[in-house]
Formats: structure tokens, C-alpha cells, sequence
């Protein structure tokens, strides 16, 4: 089976669609989307529509749950909140319906989801390399696939020793006999230097990933969110992937 993995899509709806093309003519068996379909973004309800018909399975990130108001919003910077305040006014219920119908984990086979990490599924970003010891301490799959952080990473144990790396595109990991994190980067805010939206694609047969960037029309996204009002700097970074 071939499993193509999004995460942090953040109503960047043109960073989604030029991924689901992409997607078209690889016609990976699934699609899975790791949480954060919302927040910061312009596009929120329709990016909600395109993952409720395209994914297979989808978590809910942290940003759904603040926009839902499950979560304070008191957590985020500034930015981020103004943000929330205006997704939590345009958010349809259909939208919010679906969002609020979603876990933020999942096994699937031998592979675990989570947004944030096994330890904290919503919240705890794996960076450093007590926080992905912790990772394949707290769970069990051969496969276990964070998002959250924007920065595709992946992580192989070995006989106990972790080796662990920044995964910019074309990179690709073999399961060999050890255990994978994966991070596939985000989609809508990238956030390792490389502004082109992020992605990974898991061929579980052979067992490999493959992480992958696909180019969009960031200045699109970047307009709706100056005229949707939002932050400037929420565009601007868009541009650096930062
Ligand atoms: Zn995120």
C-alpha cells in the first residue's frame, strides 16, 4: 500500500489543491492528513471540504481545537490568536462539524498517527532529540508519523541508538530492520527555509518514504490573507517558508 501523508495544511487552499494535483497522478492507495487543516490561513471552510473529499483519514490538530474552542486560545501567540478570532468567525458548521468529529491519533496497520507526538498528541512539538527518544519510547509501530512542528524530520532507531535529521525534499528512508519517525513538514506554512508546500509519500511494501515539495502560487495565498485581514507577517512568512 502506498500512503501519501499531509499535515499542517492551515487554510492555505492553493498549497492544498497544487498538492491533491500532485497527488492525482501519483495515485497513492491513500491519502492521510496528520491535523491542522485550519488557523492562520485564508481558506478555511473550503480547505475543511477538500480534506473531508480527498483524505481517507485526518486528525485534528491543535489549531482545530482552539478555533473549536475546545482549547484556550490564551496558549498562542498574538498572530496566531488574532487568527483564530477570525477563523472562529467565517468557520462554517459544516466545517466545524466535521472538525469536531476528529481524533488526534490513530493507528492504522503497523503505522501510528498523532499530531503533536505519542506522548502529547496534541500539543508537544518532536525537535530535540529527548523529545524523539520520548517519541519511540511511548509507542510501538514499526512506522509513527507527528506532524505539528512544519519541519520534516525523520528518525530511525537502531538497536536502541537514534539517528535523526532535517528532511528536505528528495530525501528518501528505508525501514530496514529499525523503527521510523517521520515528520512529512506542512503543507500550508513550511517552516525549514524551503516555502514549497511539504509532503511525504509512504510506500509500506517496500518500505520507504520519500518526502516530497510541490510548488504553488504562494502570492495567491498571500493576497487572500491581506484581504481577508489577517496578520501580515502570516503572509510574509509564507514567502521565506519560515
Ligand atoms: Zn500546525
Amino acid at each position: 500500500m502506498r500512503a501519501a501523508v499531509i499535515s499542517d495544511i492551515h487554510a492555505n487552499l492553493h498549497a492544498l489543491t497544487a498538492v491533491l494535483e500532485e497527488l492525482d497522478s501519483e495515485r497513492p492507495d491513500t491519502i492521510w492528513c496528520l491535523g491542522d487543516i485550519i488557523g492562520y490561513g485564508p481558506r478555511p471552510n473550503e480547505c475543511c471540504q477538500l480534506v473531508r473529499e480527498r483524505v481517507d483519514l485526518s486528525l485534528v490538530g491543535n489549531h482545530d481545537l482552539v478555533v473549536l474552542g475546545d482549547v484556550d486560545v490564551n496558549e498562542f501567540n498574538p498572530e496566531a490568536g488574532r487568527a483564530v478570532e477570525w477563523t472562529q468567525r467565517v468557520l462554517d458548521e459544516e466545517s466545524k462539524a466535521f472538525l469536531a468529529g476528529l481524533e488526534p491519533r490513530a493507528t492504522v496497520g503497523d503505522v501510528e498517527l498523532y499530531h503533536g507526538s505519542p506522548r502529547n498528541a496534541v500539543w508537544e512539538y518532536v525537535l530535540d532529540a529527548e523529545a524523539i527518544q520520548a517519541a519511540f519510547s511511548h509507542s510501538e509501530a514499526p512506522i509513527v508519523l507527528i506532524g505539528h512542528s512544519h519541519i520534516p524530520i525523520v528518525a530511525q532507531l537502531t538497536d536502541g541508538e537514534v539517528l535523526a535529521k532535517h528532511a528536505p525534499e528528495g530525501v528518501e528512508s528505508e525501514v530496514d530492520d529499525g523503527r521510523l519517525l517521520l515528520n512529512p513538514g506542512s503543507v500550508g506554512q513550511p517552516r525549514d527555509g524551503d516555502p514549497h508546500a511539504a509532503w511525504l509519500l509512504l510506500d509500506l511494501e517496500a518500505g520507504r518514504a520519500t518526502f516530497r515539495r510541490t510548488e504553488y502560487d504562494v502570492e495567491r495565498t498571500q493576497r487572500e490573507i491581506r484581504e481577508a485581514g489577517l496578520p501580515e507577517a502570516l503572509a510574509e512568512r509564507l514567502g521565506f517558508g519560515i
